[in-house]
């Protein structure tokens, strides 16, 4: 066994890089134990590998692995039990290798600022230790027989001490001496937190090794039960994640312990997607559809990126399309590089392939849901719309794959798919030209006097009320062919499909006149349109809309979709005046004209009051006049 003792300096162009290290990941400091501890997992994992082959005959004992702090001594210390290194293969990993990836880093990135980012794609793992301290030391022994130990340690500069040591077991201990900033880092609490963050489901039990508690302790004299404080080791991870297992061997019940596993507090999800791809790029994972609302800005963030089983992060946003984001759950893979900046995770060619491939997934397990069972898709739908809905809005793609099953309902509580939809509609709702129109509501409680009229005139009604509805109709009026959708308030039901037939008149062209001037002297008011309308008798006797246009561009303008001007612009609403309806012949017949404008007055204020439109002094004479009228 040659001894060893050995003083040197790492070859390296930039002096003193920890200073610059230091700086740049100035704000992500806590990474350093995600990245010993991955460290020491991967040196387990190998170890198993070489006894899996052949290479290792020695036992494996037990591998755990164990972080602790010593808050005198200013110290924390990695130690695992995995293959260790040789004097020379501490020279050749931890001198060269990682060092170098340490000064390409520094190199290429000394002038930029986001360098934070791109720390894992330099294997800047082992150095990122000097983020937090100021001297590092490394005793590791070699699993290879008769190898002797030896103990490295390096102050930040480029020298290092390299000796032998006596430690006997197989292994490596990784202690840092940590520096006057970084004295938070000894504190339970937060290696706890830190741990628990990164390294829950690392695939080697992890011991975490200071947790006092309280336990009971026999009891006194007198019969009180005694505690005593005792140290307790605990293991803070799960190595074997769900996701890591395959979907043949698991039931629902797995899957709904393993949600609450990870959001303790959330309702059970509806349904989910185990996620196992091996070609062209490894995934794994399990995306769960939460039960949404129309809270959803709340639930981003809620998907928990691994690699290998190593947290990397919960902001997804990249590599789950946008509408998906709103999925829980976690993905794990490999061929996503750990902390890199946004930009190169954009044009990133694998992270572009898991993202359609979540997409396509997604879309083909609502279609299992959909053929499998209609009804209960029924019953999904209001939570899962809003992701169909957004998807169908934001990609082409996916519109092309789930549109034989994405349900409209209406307000019946009756749900059909596109094509049946048109189906059912087209004989009441097909207007001169040939469009089918799809009527809707976004109110079925303000807006029910026109849903009744439409529904006289046997027309159909859509409930469309959700936040990303409007968006919605917009793209389906893009890819339905020759069909409309309006607003059922939008215009007077016999206009809201225009046929070639239309009640006739039954006023004259004079009396038809002298309403209209009638209604002009008791409204007064520009921004109100009037017509005299041939509508059934039994309709209301005067109607106030709003057109469909109109109020699209307002509501886009609302939206800042580059109609701003439409925002300034007052509203325009059409009266229409039901000419066929008896209280018109009424006014008509009455003979002195004030009586005349009184009695108009009156229903127009019952067409704004069932609009919600009546209010103010408006409201007070309607009231007033009211009293007089049953008097
Ligand atoms: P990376 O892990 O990306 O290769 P690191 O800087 O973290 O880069 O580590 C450099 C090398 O040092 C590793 O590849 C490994 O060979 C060796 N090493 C680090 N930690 C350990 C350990 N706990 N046990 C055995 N070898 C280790």
């Amino acid at each position: 066994m040659a001894e060893v003792s050995e003083k040197g300096s790492i070859s390296i162009h930039t002096e003193n890089i920890f200073p610059i290290i230091k700086k740049f990941l100035y704000s992500d400091h806590e990474i350093f134990l995600r990245e010993l501890v991955s460290n020491a997992v991967d040196a387990t994992q190998k170890l198993k590998k070489l006894a899996a082959l052949g290479d290792y005959a020695g036992e494996l004992g037990n591998l755990t692995i164990e972080v602790k702090f010593d808050k005198e001594n200013k110290t924390i210390t990695v130690s695992d039990r995995g293959l260790g290194m040789t004097a020379d293969e501490i020279k050749k990993y931890i001198n060269q290798i990682a060092f170098s990836g340490a000064a390409e880093f520094v190199e290429k990135f000394k002038d930029k600022t986001d360098a934070k980012d791109i720390i894992g794609k330099f294997g800047l793992g082992f150095y990122s230790a000097f983020m937090v301290a100021d001297k590092v030391e490394v005793i590791s022994k070699s699993y290879q027989t008769d190898a002797q130990a030896a103990r490295w340690i390096c102050d930040g500069s480029t020298e290092f001490e390299l000796t032998s040591h006596n430690k006997t077991e197989r292994g490596t201990d990784i202690i840092l001496h940590v520096n006057e900033d970084s004295t938070e880092f000894l504190d339970e609490y937060r290696l706890k937190g830190i741990l628990e963050k990164y390294c829950k489901f690392l695939p080697v039990e992890i011991k975490f090794g200071t947790q006092q508690e309280s336990v009971e302790d026999g009891v006194d004299k007198e019969g009180k039960p005694q505690t005593k404080t005792v140290t307790k080791d605990r293991i803070i991870n799960n190595p074997n994640p769900l996701w890591a297992k395959s979907p043949a061997d698991l039931k629902d019940e797995d899957y709904l312990a393993f949600y609450k596993e990870l959001y303790p507090f959330s309702e059970d999800p509806l349904f989910w997607i185990h996620l196992n791809v091996d070609y062209p790029f490894t995934l794994t994972g399990i995306l769960y559809f939460p039960k949404v609302k129309n809270d959803f800005e709340l639930q981003k963030n809620k998907i928990q990126l691994y690699s290998r089983q190593v947290f990397i992060t919960d902001e997804v946003k990249d590599v789950v399309p946008d509408f998906l984001m709103l999925l829980h759950g976690v993905i794990d893979s490999p061929d996503i590089p750990l902390n890199v900046s946004r930009s190169y995770l954009q044009s990133d060619g694998n992270v572009k392939k898991i993202s359609q491939h979540i997409t396509k997934k997604v879309a083909d397990k609502l279609q299992e849901l959909a053929k499998k069972d209609r009804k209960d898709f029924e019953k999904k739908w209001d939570d899962i719309s809003i992701f169909v809905k957004y998807g169908i809005i934001s990609d082409e793609k996916f519109y092309d794959r789930v549109k034989d099953f994405t349900l409209l309902k209406n307000t019946e509580k009756e749900y059909y798919t596109l094509t049946e939809y048109t189906e059912k509609v087209k004989p009441q709702q097909t207007d001169k030209e040939g469009n089918v129109i799809y009527l809707y509501t976004t109110d079925a409680g303000k807006q029910d006097s026109f849903i009744q009229s439409a529904k006289n005139k046997t027309y159909d009604v859509l409930l469309l009320d959700g936040v990303l509805d409007n968006h919605f109709i917009n793209t389906l009026e893009q890819k339905l062919e020759k069909t409309q959708v309006k607003r059922v308030d939008s215009d007077i039901a016999d206009k809201l499909i225009e046929k070639e037939i239309r009640p006739e008149s039954v006023l004259s062209a004079d009396e038809q006149a002298k309403i209209k001037s009638v209604f002009e002297k008791a409204i007064a008011n520009t921004n109100m349109q009037l017509a005299v309308e041939a509508l059934a008798p039994e309709d209301m006797p005067v109607v106030i809309t709003v057109s469909e246009f109109m109020r699209r561009m307002k509501d886009m303008a609302k939206l800042g979709g580059g109609y701003g001007f439409m925002g300034n612009m007052p509203d325009t609403y059409q009266v229409s005046i039901n000419g066929n309806h008896s209280l018109i012949a009424k006014i008509l017949k009455e003979e002195i004209e004030e009586k005349q404008i009184e009695l108009a007055k009156q229903v127009f204020d019952l067409a704004l009051l069932s609009q919600n439109m009546l209010t103010g002094p408006a409201l007070t004479q309607f009231i007033k006049r009211s009293v007089m009228f049953v008097h």
